[in-house]
This record gives structure tokens, C-alpha cells and sequence, in this order.
């Protein structure tokens, strides 16, 4: 009977997809579930989760309903099973009455395969009604994080989605998220009345991304170089903190020839709509956002997700960082850090209404996105190692690449905690510094500064470097940015054992910021198979302008025709008939029907 379905699984999977094979725990959870089992799947995203409610939904009878919290996605993603062939449709606000009917006969009658709706709209005694007398398959409930309170995702009608249980105890229900916190697991497995669902946990790991943490010096020109050398030809997300900084943001990079949209939740509605719908359809975009921005965005596509500003916590910055390469090719993670976000975090945390019990919760997850910029290890491991899976060196990360040289740092760290033991723990990094410098300032005179011993015993070493040091000395837990209104610093009990002598200190060995190299592809980015040759390239920008064409007509995102692995599998494999194309993964059934004379046509036209 199992095997059964596994053949039948697969046998979806190659001809409405197009996929050759299932990846990770896809096929065991597909099995599970189209058993009519329960499951509760942590996948990271890119993973592949949509497959694992939706192959079930069309190996069972009845119809898929899947709980989704973003409105202004639900067209795209049924367009996208459209395209395949499935039958979709959504229930949302954004309908007239009539459609609304429309789709709600096809529900009852069990003549559509899955249709997607908002858990506020579920909620409704017309839509459970609707529920109770239509032939349902499954339930599968997406971005289940939604439920937990303490994320930022937060929709307080996720809570109520309990009730499916209670009103359909035999219809299997799914639960997937992409976050990686043991703390938010546990709710949604006991919140969703999941206890007993089989829980499928994938590896969080991210090969294809690769993370690189560089100094900010410039911030926006830094920025502006990563892309035009690294990634001129494509689409990214550049996350910032404020609004201001977002459109100030995308105005610069517009400017220098790079097309950039904003993105954040004090824009107009509309305004925010269009400019997500543009970044969805168009190749080489880049959103400049706040974090408002990004879940549920099934580009798979973004080949760079940049941020300017220091994320609050390892939880966002893998969260926002994901969103890039989820079709698997190899994309990048950029940031640009500096003293100042370490600053002005923790002044946002001390000046938050939060209670203390919740600041220290803040104050170490902070701690712990320090750790990870300034680590001498691999970044990937690092943050693996936060989520609990533990890993080697990845190859693929900036310290792996050109691993940061250690150096014993005792001394000029002893230089920097004692000026600030001198300076009575009152003032803040820049005095420190130049104090620690000898530089003749109008405070320094003022306090007669330049009257201590430490004045000046660090004229050898250039401020950028202080500062460098002083971020180190800030993870590694030595000093602390205080709370009050001049952010000066102070030090922990952990400094003293330094001061006295007791205690060496390991720091990276200062390197002026250098102009980002393109970088060599890696082993483990497996990007080898899908190197195009120059006249594979012409190819696959001709399969592009064809898309975007086709895309247009339809009114549809271009990776909705075909996404990019697909165009270059198939500038490298040149099908010159169907029957060649045919083999190429993320060519199925209908799609060979609606564009497979065109493709062919393209390629033999080429050859
Ligand atoms: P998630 O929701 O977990 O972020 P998606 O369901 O959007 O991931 O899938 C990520 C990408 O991987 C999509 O581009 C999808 O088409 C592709 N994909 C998923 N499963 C497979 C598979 N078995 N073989 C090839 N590609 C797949
Ligand atoms: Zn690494």
C-alpha cells in the first residue's frame, strides 16, 4: 500500500512537475501525509515544502485546503499551479461575490484540487460550513511560526486554528515553517494540537548560500560595489533598519544605474503592493526593504539578500538571508557592520517599553548576531551551531575563504580596557579612541585627558582599527555599550582577569577593507553543472527575454513560466525535439504542451 504510494508520488512529481526525484524528506513526508497522517515539517525555505501538501492534496480524493497568510500572494501561487496543470483557486477578499460563489461550488462538488484562504477568512462560519459539507483531502497550515507569539510574525488568528482539529479529527493536517527555533517549534506543535504529528526536522543548512560579513566603512557605496561586480545581472533584497534609510536606499542605487524599489510599512498600500508584484514578474530587481518585506516570497530566484544594518537577532538574519537561492543556485549573503549598529541596538533595546526579563532576552540574542560577525571560525557553523546542528567548515563563507589571520591581541586590548577604566567608564568608543590615539580634541582638554597614562599609547594603530577592536572587545564580552543617553562604555567582571595579566586574548589580525573580488565558485555551491559556456549564456538570455515576453502576455512572474535552473539546464542540454525536452527538470506535462514548440523552435533557431 505505501510503496503504492510512492510510485503514484512520484509519478506526480516527474509529470505535473517535471522534477526527476523527490528531495530530502519530501517523499517520506508526501507518503505520510497522503496516508493521512499528521505532520509537522521544519524545512529550511527552499526547501521544497510546497510539494509536501501539494502532491498529497492530488493523490487524495476531495480538495486541498491550504491556510496562507499573505493575500497578495495567493494569486501568484495558484497561477503557478495553473501553469502546471493543477486545478487552484483561493478564497479571499480581494474577490467579487460571484467569483466567490463560483469557487465555492468547485469546493463542494470536489472539482478543484487545492484552494488556499487566509486563517481570518477559514474562521468564518460561512467557510466552515463550506469546509463541513465538501469533500476536503487535507489541511495544510504554511508559515505555521505565525502562531507564536514571541516572533514577529505574529497573527493571533493562527491560535484559533485549533478548532480544524477538533471539527475534522479525521482529515490529516501539515504544518510547515522555515523557523528554526526549538522555543517556536514547540509552540506550534502544542498550539496547532500537533503534539502527536510525526515531526520532520531537515538540516537548516543553506549550501548554496554564501555568507560574508565585511566592515562598514561607506555603508551604501559598499553596497553598490557588491552588486555592480558581484551580481549586476540580478535580482536581491538589500534590508535596513528605517524607512528613511530604505528610500534614501533605493534612491541611491537607482542613481548609479541600478533598478531598486522600497519597501516598508509606512508606505501607501497600493504603492507597497505594486512595487512587491514589479519585484515578483521582473528579472534584475533589487527591493531595498525593511523587514516588513519578504514572507512568503516564492521568488526563487534572489540571488543576493544584502543588509546595511545589523539584524536584532541570528533568528532575522537567517530568516531574511534564506530568502536568497531557493531554487539552489549559488546566491550570496552580504553585510556591512560596524560599531555604530552595535550602539544604536542597544540603545533601542534600553529605550524599548520591554520588560527586563525580555531586555535580557533582546540583549543576548544580540550578543549572539555579535558573535557571529566578528567569529574567527566558519559563519556557517556558527549559525548551525546556534540552531543546534552541528557541522565542520563549509568552504563556502567568507572566513572559510580567506580565513582571518589571529593574531595575540592582549596588549593593544589591555591599552583599550584600561583608557576606559581611565576615563571613569563615561564616555563613549570615539573618545575612547582618541584618547587611545592622542588626539587633541576640544573634550580632551576639557577633561585633561591627555594627562593620562594611556593618552596616546595607541597612536599607532589607525581609528578604523581601534574600532575593529573595540567591536571584538564587545563580543567577546569584555565591555559593554551602556545605557545611558552618551552610550559609554564599561567593563564586565570578564575584563579583568585581561587587565591583570591572567588572560590572552586572540583577535583577527586588522585588514583594510579591500573592494570585494567576484568570487571563485566553490565546491559545495555545485554550480559546476550548470557553468554556462558563451554560447550557452546567449541561449539562456534569449530563453530570459523569451520568458519575460511569455510572462507579460500571461500576466504571470517569469520564474512562474520557467524558473532559471530550468532555462539553463536547458541552454546546456539544447533539446532539439520535445522528447528532449522532456527530460529536462522543471519541464512536466502541460508545460511541454503550452511551450514546448516555442523552446525547441528558440534552440534549433540558435544552433
Ligand atoms: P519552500 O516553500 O520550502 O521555501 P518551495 O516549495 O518554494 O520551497 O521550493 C523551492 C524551490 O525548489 C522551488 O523553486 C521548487 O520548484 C524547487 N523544488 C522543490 N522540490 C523540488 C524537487 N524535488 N526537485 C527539483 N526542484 C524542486
Ligand atoms: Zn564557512
Amino acid at each position: 500500500m505505501t510503496s503504492d504510494i510512492g510510485a503514484r508520488a512520484l509519478h506526480v512529481l516527474e509529470t505535473v512537475f517535471g522534477y526527476p526525484a523527490f528531495r530530502g524528506q519530501q517523499a517520506e513526508i508526501v507518503e505520510h501525509v497522503a496516508s493521512g497522517g499528521d505532520a509537522l515539517v521544519l524545512m529550511p525555505t527552499g526547501g521544497g515544502k510546497s510539494l509536501c501538501y501539494q502532491i498529497p492534496a492530488l493523490l487524495r480524493d476531495g480538495v486541498g485546503v491550504v491556510v496562507s497568510p499573505l493575500i497578495a500572494l495567493m494569486q501568484d501561487q495558484v497561477d503557478a499551479l495553473e501553469e502546471v496543470g493543477v486545478r487552484a483557486a483561493f478564497l479571499n477578499s480581494t474577490q467579487s461575490f460571484e467569483e466567490t460563489l463560483r469557487i465555492e461550488r468547485l469546493v463542494r462538488s470536489g472539482e478543484i484540487d487545492l484552494v488556499y484562504v487566509a486563517p481570518e477568512r477559514l474562521l468564518t462560519q460561512r467557510c466552515l460550513e463550506l469546509f463541513d459539507a465538501s469533500p476536503i483531502s487535507l489541511f495544510a497550515i504554511d508559515e505555521a511560526h505565525c502562531v507564536s507569539q514571541w516572533g514577529h510574525d505574529f497573527r493571533p488568528e493562527y491560535i484559533r486554528l485549533s478548532v480544524l482539529h477538533e471539527r475534522y479529527p479525521t482529515i490529516p493536517r501539515i504544518a510547515l515553517t522555515a523557523t528554526a527555533d526549538q522555543q517556536t517549534r514547540e509552540e506550534i506543535a502544542h498550539r496547532l494540537q500537533l503534539d502527536d504529528a510525526r515531526k520532520f526536522v531537515s538540516s537548516f543548512d543553506r549550501p548554496n548560500i554564501r555568507y560574508s560579513i565585511v566592515e562598514k566603512t561607506t555603508g551604501r557605496k559598499q553596497l553598490l560595489d557588491f552588486i555592480s561586480s558581484e551580481h549586476p545581472q540580478d535580482s536581491g533584497i538589500v534590508y535596513c533598519l528605517s524607512r528613511k534609510k530604505v528610500e534614501e536606499t533605493a534612491d541611491f542605487l537607482n542613481e548609479h544605474g541600478i533598478k531598486a524599489l522600497p519597501y516598508h510599512a509606512g508606505m501607501e498600500y497600493s504603492v507597497r503592493a505594486a512595487n512587491q508584484s514589479r519585484f515578483l514578474r521582473e528579472d534584475n530587481i533589487t527591493m531595498v526593504a525593511t523587514i516588513a518585506f519578504g514572507m512568503g516570497i516564492d521568488k526563487p530566484d534572489v540571488r543576493y539578500v544584502c543588509h546595511l544594518d545589523l539584524p536584532k537577532s541570528l533568528e532575522g538574519y537567517y530568516q531574511e538571508t534564506g530568502r536568497a537561492g531557493r531554487d539552489g543556485l549559488p546566491a550570496s549573503a552580504w553585510m556591512a557592520y560596524g560599531l555604530q549598529d552595535v550602539v544604536l541596538q542597544r540603545r533601542m533595546i534600553d529605550e524599548s517599553e520591554a520588560d527586563e526579563t525580555f531586555k535580557r532576552v533582546l540583549s543576548m540574542k544580540l550578543d549572539a548576531m555579535l558573535g557571529l560577525c566578528e567569529t574567527l571560525s566558519c559563519r556557517r557553523m556558527r549559525l548551525l551551531d546556534y540552531f543546534g546542528e552541528r557541522s565542520g567548515p563549509c568552504g563556502n563563507c567568507d572566513t572559510c575563504l580567506i580565513p582571518p589571520i589571529q593574531v595575540d591581541g592582549t596588549v593593544p586590548m589591555q591599552k583599550l580596557l584600561s583608557a576606559i577604566y581611565r576615563v571613569d567608564q563615561r564616555f563613549a568608543a570615539g573618545h575612547v579612541i582618541d584618547v587611545l590615539r592622542g588626539a587633541q580634541t576640544e573634550r580632551i582638554s576639557q577633561w585633561h585627558h591627555d594627562k593620562l597614562t594611556v593618552y596616546g599609547v595607541g597612536a599607532d594603530r589607525s581609528e578604523q582599527e581601534w574600532r575593529a577592536i573595540v567591536r571584538q572587545a564587545i563580543a567577546l564580552g569584555f565591555v559593554t555599550v551602556d545605557h545611558d543617553a552618551f552610550s559609554s562604555l564599561k567593563l564586565t567582571d570578564a575584563a579583568r582577569p585581561v587587565l591583570k595579566g591572567e588572560q590572552k586574548v586572540q583577535l583577527r589580525q586588522y585588514q583594510k577593507p579591500v573592494k570585494a573580488k567576484r568570487p571563485s565558485s566553490s565546491r559545495s555551491s555545485g554550480y559546476e553543472e550548470l557553468e554556462l559556456s558563451r554560447s550557452e549564456q546567449q541561449i539562456f538570455e534569449r530563453l530570459r527575454t523569451w520568458r519575460m515576453g511569455t510572462a507579460r502576455e500571461h500576466g504571470v512572474p517569469a520564474y512562474v513560466v520557467f524558473q532559471d535552473a530550468t532555462l539553463r539546464e536547458i541552454a546546456k542540454v539544447k533539446p532539439g525535439s520535445l522528447d528532449a525536452l522532456r527530460g529536462v527538470s522543471g519541464v512536466g506535462e502541460k508545460k511541454l504542451v503550452s511551450y514546448g514548440d516555442e523552446i525547441v523552435a528558440i534552440i534549433n533557431e540558435m544552433m
